[in-house]
């Protein structure tokens, strides 16, 4: 077996040799991304930051979300910000002089409240018995209030960042102060800023206003200077199409492959491992399905307009890619293919990754020769 491990060793050094896509690695945690690099990860491409705020920090997104005055949401916000400066302090330490792109919160919001069904049954329940919980009743209320028949095309990403106050600014401080911690004790922290679900011009330019005026605060106050690229993800079909308009807010672009194949073919992502999708494939419809393998025609499609605007607008723009189709080998050759700067992928494809983009490349350089 070590001779193996050493041939192993001896392809994916070729391959890296020849690739022209950079592999990064998918993580949210300092141990994922100290796994991602030594399986050859060169940055991380999507730290998922929702991940973040699971557990205990729940009940506090849950307050901020929820919070009947400004009083009550600062102070969950105020508890928040050192947890979450800690979380990019690990990472950044992790990821010491390679890029590393932290996606602001995008949880489907369900998951993040309680369960509108469960809550309705406790309060009414509590009612029959005549112990009337208050603080319950509000928060159904609440719950009421911000429900959705469809979380995953409801207040999301940005639109969520947008409509709550201080909870984008609450992250951007963190990775900012994050960042003039590390610089000052000498590191070197490429941190970058990304912003999900964005569908128009203008969401981009409020929360880039937004990180702009906080990175400015936190260079002031820790005497170094924090400047951030900002960029944003391409998931949606409308942002792909006005790719030249969101380049030039946006210094990157990260193409969502899941969410863009969930809402160019309508098909729920959630439901895709449910009744529907399964017999639906089997049926002969599809013989691969898109979640797995890019489709070129009507995904792909939209993936190579948004290069070609956006590099229209921005010609030296980072491209790159961070849904699942990131670590699939057709995919990657389709992504090497239009020029994309990197793929990321989960730190257990980064070798695959790594093989298949430097198979990409070879193949390419001989279909150009003959
Ligand atoms: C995507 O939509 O492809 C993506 C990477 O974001 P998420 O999977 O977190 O929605
Ligand atoms: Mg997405």
């Amino acid at each position: 077996t070590a001779e193996l491990v050493v041939a192993v060793h001896r392809i994916l050094e070729h391959a890296d040799e020849s690739r022209r896509l950079r592999v990064h690695a998918n993580a949210d945690t300092a141990e994922d991304a100290a796994r991602a690099r030594s399986l050859g990860a060169q940055g991380i491409g999507l730290c998922r930051t929702e991940h973040m705020f699971l557990g205990e920090r729940r009940v506090l997104v849950e307050r901020v979300v929820l919070a009947e005055d400004d009083d009550e949401r600062q102070a969950a916000l105020d508890a928040l910000l050192p947890m979450q400066r800690q979380d990019f302090t690990d990472l950044l330490a992790a990821m010491d002089g390679l890029p590393t792109t932290i996606r602001l919160i995008d949880p489907p919001l369900h998951e993040f409240l309680p369960d509108l069904t469960e809550l309705s049954v406790k309060v009414a329940l509590a009612a029959e018995r005549g112990k009337v919980d208050e603080h319950d009743v509000t928060l159904l209320a609440a719950v009421r209030r911000m429900h959705e028949a469809n979380p995953m095309l409801g207040l999301r990403g940005v639109r969520l960042g947008l409509v709550v106050p201080g909870l984008f600014d609450l992250q951007i401080r963190a990775v900012s102060e994050a960042v003039a911690a590390r610089l000052a004790d000498g590191g070197h922290p490429h941190a970058e800023i990304m912003v999900p679900l964005v569908a128009s011009v203008q969401e981009l330019r409020l929360v880039r206003d937004r990180a702009t005026a906080i990175m400015a605060e936190v260079s002031a106050e820790q005497g170094v200077t924090v400047d951030l690229p900002v960029g944003c993800m391409i998931e949606l079909p409308r942002a792909a199409l006005t790719a030249d308009r969101l380049a030039s807010e946006a210094q990157f672009f990260s193409f969502g492959t899941n969410d863009l194949t969930q809402t160019t073919w309508g098909f729920s992502r959630d439901d895709v491992e449910g009744a529907f999708f399964p017999q639906y494939t089997a049926n002969g419809v599809l013989s691969v399905s898109p979640f797995e393998t890019i489709d070129v025609r009507g995904v792909g499609s939209l993936v190579q307009t948004a290069v070609e605007l956006g590099r229209a607008t921005r010609p030296d723009i980072t491209l790159g890619v961070c849904g699942e189709h990131g670590g699939d080998p057709e995919s990657i050759k389709f992504f090497d293919a239009i020029g994309l700067n990197y793929v990321s992928c989960s730190p257990f494809r980064v070798p695959i990754a790594r093989l298949e983009a430097g198979r990409a490349a070879v193949e390419h350089d001989g279909a150009d020769s003959r």
